[in-house]
């Protein structure tokens, strides 16, 4: 049998030292985090027959039982559907589950608001669904922990990606090697891996730093959420289980320790008179917490059997509250392009399935993104045409039944729809 003898070599220099001396697995998709993201299309292609790692920084112990973080995340219909789905909504207690049946928008001290309001009183009809993240990341995880074709690889850093024509190859920070036919990354908005396969991304450092923490209150919220646009700051006030409301107030960086350093009974109050009373006295429960706020948004999602989902695709700002619903419905856009193809014996991993992902996700991901960012440097800038445009902007909203149907049509679609307005 003839041997070439360059190609041997040729392929002896792919392996490098730690391909050498670790150990080397071998394995149809490997998924870098295990965030809500990753874990997630690891659920959703639990009738593939693909054999999947996925690879985290952080333990398994922490990953079963994550700590409370201070995020509770405003879910879509659709997002719930897909939960669902993966069969992680029904491991979340209803108690936990609060709908959201109204939700206003308040611009500085004006009385004026823009409502959106449920089209009913059911569980079917609410504007979306408040769930706090700890919640969503254990339901998320108790799911992928049952699956037979999935394993986790934990405590564990990724220290290198790259991918050849005829496999990708991951390399571990303790020295083991995992050859794969796909890499996918869900490893954070400042994803090292997305770097290293040379995919580019624009950034947006919003100067800002949200704060979040629990506060119960006197009177019912009535499942309504608030977003009020203040003079230098936002705060939003989104309805959780009982008296109990999720705060996060968004401000300029160099403000955002003098408000964690504020005594609890200083910031009640405070919080207390920005809303004008509407939910009597508050209290705040357990601790706050910060988050930099930074938006990204790849240039590409996919590269030579490599794809990026999740944050590390797209890296949302808050205020539009559509950071994991979009994770969401991408895994499930790549997941059912990848089963689609193993159903034509096509590779699940070629570049026409990855094209086919990229060119969905990014029609929903690019208005979104950009919007979302049009939306907070309008509401965040306190100069007087910007706040005039900015009281407009809420009567147009308020007054014109097709742009408030279109936004309510958005919050309440079931299936991956194209966006109906940028910024929504
Ligand atoms: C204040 C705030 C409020 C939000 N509110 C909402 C909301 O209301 N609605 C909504 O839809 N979204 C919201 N989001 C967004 C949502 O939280 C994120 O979109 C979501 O958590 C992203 O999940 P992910 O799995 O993509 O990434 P992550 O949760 O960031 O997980 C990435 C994982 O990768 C691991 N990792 C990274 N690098 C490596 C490596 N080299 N090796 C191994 N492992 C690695 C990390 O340890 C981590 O576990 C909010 C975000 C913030 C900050």
């Amino acid at each position: 049998m003839f041997i070439d003898l360059a190609q041997l070599l040729r392929a002896l220099c792919h392996l490098n030292w730690a391909f050498l001396s670790g150990n080397i697995m071998d394995y149809d998709i490997a998924i870098i985090g295990a965030g809500p993201s990753g874990l997630s299309l690891a659920c959703s292609l639990r009738d593939s027959g693909l054999n999947i790692v996925v690879i985290e920084k952080q333990s398994r112990s922490q990953l079963a039982d994550p700590a409370i973080d201070g995020r509770d995340i405003a879910l879509t219909h659709l997002s719930r559907k897909l939960l669902k789905q993966q069969g992680s909504w029904q491991r979340i207690g209803d108690e936990h589950i609060s709908p959201i049946a109204c939700a206003q928008v308040v611009d500085g001290d004006s009385p004026y608001t823009l409502d959106f309001k449920s089209p009913g009183p059911q569980t079917n009809d609410a504007l979306g669904f408040l769930i706090s993240n700890h919640l969503i990341r254990k339901a998320i995880f108790d799911e992928f922990d049952s699956l037979h074709n999935a394993e986790l690889i934990d405590q564990c850093e990724v220290a290198s990606v790259s991918t050849q024509e005829n496999h990708a190859q991951v390399t571990l920070a303790r020295g083991d090697t995992i050859m794969a036919s796909l890499i996918v990354a869900a490893d954070t908005r400042f994803s090292a891996s997305r770097r290293q396969m040379g995919i580019s991304a624009s950034s947006v450092d919003f100067g800002r730093t949200a704060i979040l923490c629990w506060m119960e209150h006197e009177l019912s919220h009535q499942h309504t959420a608030f977003e009020c646009f203040q003079y230098g700051r936002t705060m939003a006030v989104l309805p959780m289980p009982g008296n109990l409301s999720s705060i996060v107030i968004t401000v300029p960086s160099n403000q955002a320790q003098d408000i964690l350093e504020m005594s609890e009974s200083r910031f009640n109050e405070d919080v207390k008179t920005r809303l004008n009373g509407k939910l009597g006295d508050m209290k705040q429960t357990g601790q706050r917490f910060t988050y930099p706020l930074v938006g990204i948004h790849a240039n590409r999602f996919y590269a030579n059997r490599f794809a990026l989902i999740g944050d590390a695709a797209v890296g949302m700002h808050p205020v539009t509250a559509h950071g994991f619903n979009l994770g969401l419905s991408g895994q499930d856009i790549l997941a059912s392009e990848m089963m689609a193809a193993q159903k034509k014996q096509q590779g699940f991993y070629s570049a026409d399935v990855l094209r086919r992902y990229q060119q969905q996700h990014m029609l929903t991901t690019r208005p979104l993104y950009h919007g979302t960012n049009s939306i907070v440097s309008l509401f965040t800038n306190d100069d007087f045409p910007a706040t005039l445009i900015r009281k407009a902007a809420l009567r147009i909203s308020n007054n014109f039944p097709p742009v408030k149907w279109a936004i309510q049509q958005k919050l309440m679609a079931r299936n991956q729809i194209k966006s109906l307005l940028p910024g929504f």
